[in-house]
């Protein structure tokens, strides 16, 4: 019995996507062996965060890098390092920011659930842009003018998160702020696929940013990269780990740390709330090399055959059937199926019959008022393709 038959606990057909409520993206057996073999030794944690730092800066091509407890554990840890520097006092007072420096600057259309990261660790965020465009009542996103009007001498840091449609580019906004010595924090959780933006937003100039491990890259749910400049990512990964240790016997892997620039041992910092483990790290590890070993064409055609089984199948249903991104080995390849005019209301009826049935199939629910429902072949188990069609079109069959 599997364990969550042993709990009662019933599964899900996921065509939803790598979501966190639904637990994430699928794992490799070889992801899951690396944990197993990770969680029979002890090892220094420090030294298996160096060597992580030099895979992850071989691969995105920053400075450095560390593995963390997921994006958002990567942005408090990001504002973090942004706020204190190298300095342990600093470190040690956080989240209190009372009459430090403590301003981050991010473009009003950026803003999202995900930012109280940044200002958990004690930032202030300080709105900037008019997105009249987002209202539908004008034209424009955030301009790059209105960023660069913000700074003084209390910023720390510019936040912008990736793959938002209403810009400014990323390069002009860090040309704006490293004119003011400032660094760039971007969130890219769920930048994956293509595999090019492993790399992409660090040659663009970030100085830290931050991707999902449970997502599309394929390692533990509760896991993320957080790769940029080396001063950065020190700090970061002091804040991070375990400091418990005594003066005298602490011999940090120089790869991370270099002890000479510290003013003394800092304390546990904000980030130990967010610790990883070895086991974490291991499969993290694992599966961002599976990752970059597949390769966007691979990737795409594996899914693909997923998304083409789900559309033509459904074509049955004699409604609009589509197949998304399947000409661009960069997109996720997902079949949507789109209720005709009037008829909108049918594609929530349809989700909540799904979601309710025996088995639950969780769909993609975003556009469902525009009467579309999405299906994302990621978290899809051999044969599953096959029971949603049949459970669609027995829905189709059965509706008055
Ligand atoms: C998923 C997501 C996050 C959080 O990532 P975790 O790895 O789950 O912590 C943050 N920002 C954005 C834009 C995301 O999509």
């Amino acid at each position: 019995m599997t364990f969550y038959a042993e709990c009662g606990v019933p599964t899900v057909i996921n065509a939803a996507g790598t979501l966190t409520r639904l637990g994430g993206g699928p794992m490799r057996a070889e992801v899951s062996e690396a944990m197993t073999a990770a969680a029979q030794s002890s090892v220094d944690l420090v030294s298996l965060q160096a060597h992580a730092s030099e895979v992850i800066a071989g691969i995105t091509g920053a400075e450095a890098g560390i593995v963390t407890a997921g994006a958002s554990a990567g942005l408090l840890l990001s504002a973090a390092a942004c706020l204190t520097g190298l300095d342990p006092a600093r470190m040690s007072r956080l989240p209190d920011t009372a009459g430090m420096a403590k301003e981050i600057i991010v473009a009003r259309d950026h803003r999202n659930g995900y930012d109280h990261a940044l200002r958990a660790a004690g930032a202030r965020f300080v709105e900037v842009g008019l997105p009249d465009r987002s209202a539908k009542a004008g034209l424009r996103g955030t301009e790059s003018w209105e960023i660069a009007a913000a700074f003084n001498e209390r910023t720390v840091a510019v936040f912008y998160v990736a793959g938002c449609d209403s810009g400014p580019a990323l390069a002009g906004v860090v040309d704006i702020a490293h004119a003011h010595s400032v660094p760039v924090i971007v969130d890219a959780a769920a930048q994956l696929p293509p595999q090019s933006n492993l790399v992409r937003f660090i040659e663009e100039g970030a100085d830290l940013v931050a991707f999902s491990g449970g997502k599309a890259i394929g390692g533990p749910q509760a896991s993320g990269i957080l790769c940029g400049t080396r001063d950065l990512i020190m700090a970061a990964a002091l804040q991070q780990m375990d400091l418990d240790v005594i003066d005298e016997l602490w011999e940090p892997s120089a790869v991370l740390i270099d002890r000479n620039r510290l003013a003394g041992v800092p304390r546990h910092g904000i980030g130990r709330s967010c610790k990883v483990g070895k086991e974490e790290i291991a499969g993290l590890l694992t599966a961002l090399q599976l990752f970059v070993a597949e390769g966007d064409e691979n990737r795409h055609a594996r899914w693909l055959a997923d998304s083409r089984i789900l559309a033509s199948g459904l074509a049955a249903a004699k409604i609009e059937v589509s197949l998304l991104g399947a000409d661009t080995v960069e997109a996720i390849p997902k079949a949507a199926l789109q209720f005709p005019r009037g008829r909108e209301s049918a594609a929530i009826d349809l989700i909540r019959a799904l979601q309710d049935g025996e088995p639950s199939i969780a769909v993609d629910a975003t556009d469902h008022s525009r009467g579309i429902v999405v299906f994302n072949p990621i978290c899809l188990k051999p044969g599953e393709a096959e029971t949603i069609v049949r459970t669609v079109l027995q829905w189709m069959l059965d509706r008055p």
